[in-house]
């Protein structure tokens, strides 16, 4: 093969979530080997291609300077700027670490109790269900609570402290797996990393 080796493809799971950045050859390898197809993005249109239609496509759609294609054998192929993996579904995911201020940047700096917002040093974190009552410190049990809150429903379920919470505690969505430099995003990848 020829041509500029200075692509770069972003590879996208099944599930269209971003989890690498590949050179030419590896994103060529793994098109040829039907483990992923191109999406080709134009007009805010998403469109899957396997390598037949990447190949008709690339020989209707040459750039004058060819600069967006490499010549291979038989025909310039174009080169994708998106693959979508058929076949990968891991999700290599950085976990949320469960702290204090996660809490709080999930519940948004809110009381989940009295639904009020406050800075971060009137809030406390509060078991749902007390400890004492074989409640967990984990994502799905500990609420942001501020310290009236906190004080008032003290060692007792919600209930009967004659409170609620506004929302059921959950893990957080896990953060995006592969982070681009703002500079480095290519206009194609836009949609896939936010
Ligand atoms: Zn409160």
């Amino acid at each position: 093969m020829l041509g500029s080796f200075s692509h770069r493809i972003l590879v996208l799971n099944r599930l269209w979530q971003a989890v690498n950045i590949v050179g030419v050859k590896r994103g060529f390898n793994l098109l040829f080997q039907e483990h992923a197809n191109v999406i080709l993005t134009a007009n805010k249109q998403y469109r899957v291609m396997d390598i037949g239609e990447w190949i008709q496509y690339s020989l209707e759609n040459q750039t004058a300077d060819g600069r967006d294609s490499i010549k291979t054998i038989r025909v310039p192929l174009r080169v994708p700027k998106v693959l979508l993996l058929k076949h990968y579904d891991r999700v290599p995911i950085k976990e949320v670490k469960f702290s204090k201020e996660a809490i709080f940047q999930r519940d948004k700096f809110c009381c989940q109790y009295c639904g009020q917002t406050y800075p971060e040093h009137l809030l406390n974190l509060d078991h749902v269900i007390p400890r004492d009552l074989g409640g967990k410190t984990s994502w799905e049990n500990i609420v942001t609570s501020c310290i009236p809150c906190n004080t008032r429903k003290a060692n007792r379920m919600p209930h009967q402290a004659n409170m609620s919470i506004q929302s059921r505690p959950v893990r957080p969505k896990r953060r995006p797996f592969i982070t681009v430099d703002e500079e480095s995003v290519e206009e194609d990848w836009n949609y896939f990393l936010h």
